[in-house]
């Protein structure tokens, strides 16, 4: 039989944020492409690249929205943050300044769009075991204080990059269905 369920869209827009250089390009092209760059630029950047997932049988298309380096003059826009429903916010786990920076990202996150944003803390180059600068504890205890979702990933070895995004997406379609 033609199954006459109808199909119901689901669109979310997704932000990267986080200091320059942290992988958040790295893990979209790791999450979208399959593809790693090891010297990657921010001209890599695009505008916003769209993934289809699968949640329980639906299709959602999640639009990810990634910088294209303009975290490094602190000129992230209101137009990127506008209509946002799901934010990774990501810090590089062997550079304690970019985890000290996660606080003004949640600042700015929040003056930008809906408080009630989806947010995951990305912990982003477990693969760099030896130049560890901040612990997982520090991280789980930093999410937990800000009722944020919490991850490491490595965009590098793929380790729990579909997992970050899939948190998010999932996360949104159980509070809007
Ligand atoms: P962005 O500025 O936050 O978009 O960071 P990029 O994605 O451009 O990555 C900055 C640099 O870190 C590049 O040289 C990447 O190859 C590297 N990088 C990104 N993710 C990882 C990772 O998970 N592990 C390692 N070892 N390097 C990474
Ligand atoms: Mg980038």
């Amino acid at each position: 039989f033609y199954s006459e369920e109808k199909t119901e869209d689901y669109l979310f827009k997704i932000v990267l944020i986080g200091d320059s250089a942290v992988g958040k390009s790295n893990l979209l092209a790791r999450f979208a492409r399959d593809e790693f760059y090891p010297n990657s630029k921010s001209t890599i950047g695009v505008e916003f690249q769209t993934q289809k997932i699968d949640i329980n049988g639906k299709e959602i298309k999640a639009q990810i929205w990634d910088t294209a380096g303009q975290e490094r003059f602190r000129a992230v826009t209101s137009a990127y943050y506008r209509g946002a429903v799901g934010a990774l916010v990501v810090y590089d786990i062997s550079r304690r300044q970019t985890f000290d920076s996660i606080g003004r990202w949640l600042n700015e996150l929040h003056t930008h769009s809906d408080m009630n944003v989806v947010t995951i803390l990305v912990g982003n180059k477990s693969d760099l075991k030896d130049a560890r600068e901040v612990s997982t504890a520090e991280g789980k205890a930093l999410a937990e204080a800000q009722g944020l979702f919490f991850m490491e990933t490595s965009a590098l070895d793929s380790s729990n990059v579909v997992a970050a995004f899939q948190t998010v997406v999932k996360e949104i379609y159980h509070i809007l269905s």
